[in-house]
């Protein structure tokens, strides 16, 4: 061990489980790749100011969880606390939304950064695939996100998760329930910090999860009764184009989600076997976000999966991916002319596009043979003194044990012959 450890909530992907990472990027990426979205890359902070408006003053994330700081040039600027601001703001910039061509639409994986109490499934850094379609209001483009996020859930085989759906509103019914809202919870029996909770962002009360809360919410106005004819019918066509994908969903009327942002569709992923860190991922419509960051009105839809806790949902329903072994061959000299002539072929089987891997630093047959299986090669390629003298080289199937000579300059076709 160094002196050092991996800083407090943050932890290493190390082989051979950061495989299993990729792979479930790979997976979330999949669909996406195959329905349009195209690949974006921001940096890992923005002005601070982005997360501020873009994420909400109000939110968890911009007055607790935000890693902002100051630079020596004096700028203001905060580690990324999620995808979406940064991802409109690129967009924005370089007038993608300009060309005609709407929705823009991208996706996006990387490193996330949020100053919380670190426990299992909850980590300062964290990865996410994320998605955002940006500059069209179409019930079809919301419901092709949860079907694309779906798809990628059970292509990694994960049946456990529910997929629950709300609608937020928008600007015209939203204002109305919050107000009704406000009225029913200022009556209640709130400690202090919830008090001013429900004069900034009411409604993230409903998602209070202490009991004493949850208690006193009976009767609350619901959001349901107060949507307007426009969010009802918009509503009512992406539940029904999920239904017809086969897509099951649960209606919760309660789901706000931490973002101000969001406006109508709003749903989360959430896996059962995770404890209360069930949210795998989440999502929905943004449609005043880009006016918030100082753009043109840009209706959107977008959602944000996380790798950590997607990884654990693997792990909760015992789902172990086929990941194929890094190497196929694995070769093992006995002597220095076989280190040179071996180093040779697995160069040219590596330019052949065969995964191979050589015992370095001069160990014995015992311990080369012993890493050989280890790397999960199928093959060996052992050559010694006399086989060189021979022109070949020993062809050793790991599984059988079987061991054949094959002539040194027919390796490569030998080797291809034998993996199939
Ligand atoms: P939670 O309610 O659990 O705090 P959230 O609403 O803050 O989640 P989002 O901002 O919607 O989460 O982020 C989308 C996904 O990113 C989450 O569903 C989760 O999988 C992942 N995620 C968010 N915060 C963390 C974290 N601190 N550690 C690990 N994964 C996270
Ligand atoms: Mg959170």
């Amino acid at each position: 061990m160094s002196t050092f450890q991996a800083p407090k909530g943050t932890y290493d992907l190390l082989p051979p489980d950061s495989a299993t990472y990729l792979a479930v990027r790979e997976a979330i990426a999949g669909p996406l790749k195959n329905s349009g979205y195209g690949y974006i890359e921001t940096p890992g902070f923005e002005n601070v100011e982005l997360f501020a408006r873009g994420v909400g003053e109000s939110t968890d994330i911009v007055t607790k969880e935000m890693y902002a700081f100051e630079t020596k040039g004096g700028d203001r600027l905060a580690l990324r606390p999620e995808g979406t601001a940064s991802v409109l703001r690129a967009a924005l910039e370089a007038n993608l939304h300009k060309g005609g061509n709407l929705p823009v639409k991208l996706w996006y994986s990387g490193s996330y950064y949020r100053y919380e109490r670190p426990q299992k499934g909850r980590y300062r850094h964290f990865s996410q695939v994320g998605a955002e379609a940006i500059g069209a209001e179409d019930p079809a483009l919301d419901a092709e996100l949860i079907i694309l996020a779906d798809q990628a859930y059970r292509s990694l085989g994960l049946r456990n998760f529910r997929i629950l759906l709300n609608s937020l509103g928008d600007q015209e019914c939203r204002p109305v329930y919050r107000a009704a809202l406000q009225d029913f919870l200022r009556g209640l029996d709130l400690d202090d910090d919830t008090r001013r909770r429900v004069d900034i962002n009411p409604l993230r009360v409903l998602d209070d999860k202490r009991e004493y809360v949850q208690k006193q919410l009976t009767g609350a106005p619901m959001l349901r009764d107060y949507l307007c004819e426009a969010c009802k019918a918009y509503h009512e066509q992406v539940r029904e184009l999920l239904t017809a994908a086969g897509v099951a969903f649960e209606d919760d009327e309660k789901l706000v989600r931490g973002l101000d942002y969001y406006t109508r569709t709003t749903f989360e992923f959430v896996h059962d076997g995770l404890g209360s860190q069930s949210a795998v991922g989440g999502g929905g419509r943004y449609d005043g976000l880009s006016e918030m960051i100082g753009g043109p009105a840009l209706p959107s839809v977008g959602w944000a999966l996380g790798v950590d806790r997607t990884v654990l949902a693997l792990e909760a329903e015992g789902i172990a991916l086929d990941i194929p072994a890094a190497t196929s061959v694995y070769a093992v000299p006995l002597g220095d002319e076989a280190r040179r002539v071996l180093f040779g072929a697995v160069t040219e089987l590596r330019r052949a596009g065969v995964a191979t891997d050589f015992a370095y630093g001069g160990k014995g047959l015992k311990n080369a043979m012993k890493s050989a299986n280890r790397s999960g090669a199928r093959l060996a390629l052992v050559a010694g003194e006399r086989d060189l003298a021979e022109g070949v080289v020993q062809l050793k199937d790991l599984t059988s044990g079987e061991q054949t000579p094959v002539a040194l300059d027919a390796v490569v076709d030998e080797v291809r012959r034998a993996l199939g």
